[in-house]
């Protein structure tokens, strides 16, 4: 997600997002035929063309909106900045003006799947894309607060990072600009099963993805997410207890893989974590979203710390736990990948741009290794 990605001047309009086929751009396990009606799943391509794009250099804009938009930023306040950890936050945001609409803007999001807003730095007018937090049962938001528009986002302060160190240089009660939102990765309604695989502040995409796919469950219909969330620092992860106890780790870190140092032997998938530590934000998020939906959601924590590390066998072993029907229509089951360009590498194959737009790139990685069969794989 800290995709280097070259200047878009003037290109990162929102007209210039545009809604893709996935048809022709998703990295698929599935054999790849001519577009069909069945392919309509697909439009979880609405690709972010420009943006989305880190380093995208941002025109001027007319006079702000009260609601959040794609055309002009609309202006927040920033309520409160809490750690995560020693390197990440939580900020809590709150539009700066009034609107009746707001929530409607963002449930609309909500439903279709995985989201951003952009965040504008106004002295280097450049822009970052974020992932607003779920509103779960362990979320410290209350009813009006959720109805005024609060978002959440879980921030990563990148030392060497422009518009990471601005936002948590900032004064509580300063104006934060974004623009939004922008639909990463729209959830077929007939998703049933989705493998997330998060690496660092991939994870917010995770929750994301689980609280829309989880919200559309009824009687009749009760979808799964698990979750594969790799940390660099314990801290993030405190108290995340997984819920696959055989599970075992990696040979090598997507980090190995992607620089070409050493790798090292896991011994299991779990972060051994005392129990009688505190749990930290993210953790109880993920727990807020398994109380909320019980059996629905499972969670396996690795922490390259203690090397332990998601591999090709945790993968394949949730893939085999699944069972299988060749009439299962496309779309049924999905793996995302989200985090750092090289996590996403490591895993999928990296993504690709190409005349200015952000394209899935073939699909490469441990993922393409496993040969996986009936599921489509999408790169956040
Ligand atoms: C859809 C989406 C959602 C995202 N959601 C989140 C989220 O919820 N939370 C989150 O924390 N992040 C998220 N990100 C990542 C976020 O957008 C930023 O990329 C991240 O915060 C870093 O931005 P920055 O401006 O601080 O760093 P940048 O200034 O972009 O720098 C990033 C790194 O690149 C290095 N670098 C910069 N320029 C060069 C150069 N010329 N040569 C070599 N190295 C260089 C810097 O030293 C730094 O280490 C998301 C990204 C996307 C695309």
């Amino acid at each position: 997600m800290n995709a280097s990605i070259p200047s878009l001047c003037g290109r990162c309009r929102p007209a210039l997002r545009q809604a893709a086929i996935l048809s022709r751009r998703y990295a698929s396990t599935a054999p790849k035929s001519a577009p069909s009606p069945k392919n309509r799943w697909i439009g979880i391509a609405i690709v972010t063309v420009a943006a989305g794009g880190t380093g995208a250099y941002l025109r001027s804009q007319g006079p702000g909106s009260v609601t959040l938009n794609q055309e002009t930023f609309t202006k927040y306040s920033l309520v409160s900045r809490e750690p995560v950890s020693s390197t990440s936050s939580l900020f809590t945001l709150r539009p700066r003006y009034h609107s009746d609409h707001s929530y409607d803007v963002y449930e609309d999001a909500w439903k279709t799947g995985v989201w951003s807003v952009m965040f504008k730095q106004p002295q280097l007018q450049i822009g970052r894309d974020y992932t607003p937090l779920p509103v779960t049962a362990a979320t410290p938001l209350t009813v009006d607060e959720e109805n005024e528009g609060y978002l959440r986002f879980f921030i990563r302060k990148d030392p060497f990072g422009e518009v990471s160190r601005y936002l948590h240089s900032l004064a509580i009660g300063a104006d934060i600009e974004m623009r939004g939102p922008q639909i990463e990765c729209a959830i077929p309604e007939e998703t049933q099963e989705i493998l997330f695989i998060a690496g660092g502040t991939g994870i917010a995409p995770a929750l994301q993805a689980g609280y829309s796919l989880l919200n559309r469950t009824t009687e009749a219909n009760r979808p799964r997410i698990h979750i594969l969330w790799a940390s660099r620092l314990k801290e993030d992860c405190l108290g995340g207890k997984g819920d696959t106890p055989l599970a075992t780790s990696s040979q090598r870190s997507w980090f190995s893989g992607w620089f070409g140092s050493s790798g090292n032997t896991g011994q299991g998938s779990q972060v051994a974590i005392p129990q009688d530590k505190e749990k930290s934000l993210i953790v109880r998020e993920l727990d807020g979203l398994k109380s909320q939906y019980p059996g629905q959601i499972t969670v396996d924590y690795y922490l390259d710390e203690e090397n332990r590390f998601i591999s090709k066998k945790n993968i394949s072993d949730y893939i085999e736990s699944m069972p299988r029907s060749p009439a299962d229509p496309r779309g049924r089951k999905l793996i995302l990948v989200s985090g750092p360009e090289g996590f996403i590498s490591y895993m999928a194959g990296p993504k690709l741009w190409a005349d200015g737009r952000e394209l899935q790139g073939p699909l490469r990685g441990i993922i393409k290794e496993l040969d996986l069969k009936g599921w489509a794989v999408w790169k956040l």
